[in-house]
């Protein structure tokens, strides 16, 4: 990389940051396409020091990751309606001072179930954190029911109450037909690949399973899918699909996701040996 006084920095911002694989992507996009731009990651506890970061260096797009995709909301001067609706932001963009935010893992989501029926669609949804209420912001909109399974109950009231559907439990997952699974829990993530939220019995053949994890790249829960002749859908595409989004808000320039795939999946395949 031929850096020079004009270069300018973006940045993956959270804590820990240290196993992030936005900088792989977001620097081998500009490789490819010829912008003098780097991204480092900076991982800090404090999420106002991140922003005054932001501000001062400037970073002019920020990646954001865990924990600080809510408390980074009233930090910024403006906050996309979509980011507002999900209460989660994942993107900064510096437009010469002023910060707004936008939440970009929703159209990696969208890219990632792009041809599956979501309307009327019956969804088998585990998880409540931050990824499960942006999924569910998603089935909402789109008009599928959701069925939203979770270990701390009330953290699945909320997204229910924020987002519709109904909360069910392993014992009955037998009483409805499932058109869509998502799994977004890290069970079945590195170094647990032997895990899987749902067992083979529960994933119907024609049906479509999303698993959010991608690391392994395969997921126990993905395996299943394809013996049950399942569509199996990674996580490597929701994450691929999220950061071309970001430059596409920065740059103001469309990029073709499909290029930067395998550049991924072997940063993938090296970081986790
Ligand atoms: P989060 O806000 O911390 O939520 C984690 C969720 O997983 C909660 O519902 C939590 O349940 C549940 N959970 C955690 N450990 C569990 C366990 N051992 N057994 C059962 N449930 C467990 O995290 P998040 O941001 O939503 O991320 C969730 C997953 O999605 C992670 O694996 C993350 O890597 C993945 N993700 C992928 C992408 C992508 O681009 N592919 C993007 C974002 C996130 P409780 O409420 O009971 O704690």
């Amino acid at each position: 990389m031929n850096f020079s006084p004009k270069t300018k920095l973006t940045a993956v911002i959270g804590n820990p940051v240290s196993q992030s694989l936005s900088p792989l992507l977001h620097n081998t996009i500009y490789a490819n396409e010829g912008i003098d731009a780097v991204m480092l990651a900076f991982g800090n506890p404090s999420v106002e020091n991140l922003v005054t970061a932001i501000r001062t260096l400037p970073i002019h797009l920020a990646a954001v990751t865990m924990p600080h995709k809510q408390t980074i909301i009233p930090l910024l001067d403006e906050i996309d309606d979509e980011a507002k609706a999900i209460g989660a932001v994942n993107t900064v963009i510096n437009r010469e001072g002023k910060l707004t935010g936008y939440n970009t893992d929703i159209r990696g989501i969208a890219d990632a179930l792009q041809g599956v029926a979501l309307k009327g669609s019956s969804v088998l949804l585990a998880g409540a954190g931050g990824a499960a209420r942006t999924v569910a912001y998603l089935l909402q909109k789109e008009g599928a029911k959701i069925y939203c399974v979770n270990r701390d109950r009330g953290q699945a009231e909320d997204l229910t109450k924020a987002f519709g559907g109904t909360i069910i439990e392993e014992k009955d997952f037998g009483s409805i037909s499932f058109d869509i699974i998502v799994n977004a829990t890290p069970i079945g993530m590195k170094p647990n690949i032997d895990a899987t939220p749902f067992g083979e019995e529960f994933i119907r053949e024609g049906s479509a399973v999303f698993d959010l994890v991608y690391s392994p790249l395969e997921t126990k829960l993905l395996k299943s899918a394809k013996a049950q002749n399942a569509r199996a859908i990674s996580g490597l595409t929701m994450f691929l699909a999220q950061g071309v989004e970001q430059e596409r808000l920065w740059l103001e320039k469309k990029i073709d996701a499909a290029r930067y795939q395998s550049v991924l999946e072997e940063g993938v395949r090296r970081r986790d040996g």
